[in-house]
């Protein structure tokens, strides 16, 4: 498969690696938005954070939170954001689920850039009811 992070878990490219554990493998984004911008993915090919198995993002999360924790002592960070962009509506571009740990400066001049909309009773109870029935 012609997954460039298949290829980085292969070691038929390199990367920065930080660690990894038996399921995940976490190394520097080659382009970091902030100093200290790390990728955590899991070592098993799934496109989509929701289509992995539970247990696998699981294990992703447990291995970003030691090394998000050892990052803020090393980095002197002001704050953490985790993310994940799930599909291209979303800002994925490397189809391999993957976590981005990006730290925080308060100097970083990075502002939240979505917009606030509205919740009313009648609407989140039609959410919950269709989640639910979809679970
Ligand atoms: P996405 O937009 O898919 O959530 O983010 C993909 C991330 O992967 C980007 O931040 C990009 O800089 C990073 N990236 C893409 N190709 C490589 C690579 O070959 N090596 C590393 N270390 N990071 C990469
Ligand atoms: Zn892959």
């Amino acid at each position: 498969m012609d997954c460039i992070f298949c290829k980085i878990v292969n070691e038929e490219i390199p990367c920065y690696k930080i660690a990894e554990n038996e399921h995940a493998i976490a190394f520097l984004d080659i382009m970091p938005i902030t100093k200290g911008h790390f990728l955590v993915i899991p070592k098993k090919h799934f496109e989509f954070a929701e289509d992995a198995p539970e247990e696998l993002m699981a294990n992703l999360m447990i291995l970003a939170t030691r090394l998000a924790a050892a990052a803020k002592k090393a980095l002197k960070c002001d704050g953490i954001n985790f993310i994940i962009n799930s599909g291209k509506r979303a800002g994925q571009i490397v189809p391999h689920v993957h976590l981005h740990v990006v730290p925080r400066y308060n100097d970083d001049g990075i502002y939240w850039p979505w917009p606030q909309g509205e919740l009313d009773n009648e609407t989140a109870s039609t959410l919950i009811n269709s989640i639910e029935n979809a679970l």
